[in-house]
């Protein structure tokens, strides 16, 4: 037990670590109040990761032609910082305007 209590006090202690975890725990606090699951979501429009965004030209389109930060960024566990996973961005950086006027909707 007292290995478990000392490898926990070690992890909190490399510097900029408790920072990330408290800039997580503000950004999953914005998100959950504000989830709704019976209306489709806004488009996410904002980087997660924006000192790395900013210089991110990694960027991707859908079919409608909205554009897409690409950045991949590691996200680390919330519960244990020694793990993390990569994720995209996935921001919208760009929203295409409708393709369609709405003449040409036959109906
Ligand atoms: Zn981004």
């Amino acid at each position: 037990m007292g290995r478990h209590r000392l490898s926990n006090r070690v992890a909190l202690e490399p510097i900029g670590e408790s920072f990330k975890i408290d800039e997580l725990k503000e950004r999953l606090k914005k998100r959950f109040p504000n989830h709704n699951f019976n209306v489709p979501a806004p488009p996410d429009t904002k980087c997660k990761s924006p000192y790395l965004c900013k210089t991110n030209d990694i960027k991707y389109r859908d079919s409608d032609g909205n554009e897409y930060c690409g950045l991949r960024f590691k996200q680390t566990d919330e519960n244990n910082h020694y793990i993390w996973e990569w994720k995209v961005c996935h921001a919208m950086i760009h929203q295409a305007k409708p393709v369609f006027k709405q003449d040409d909707i036959p109906f």
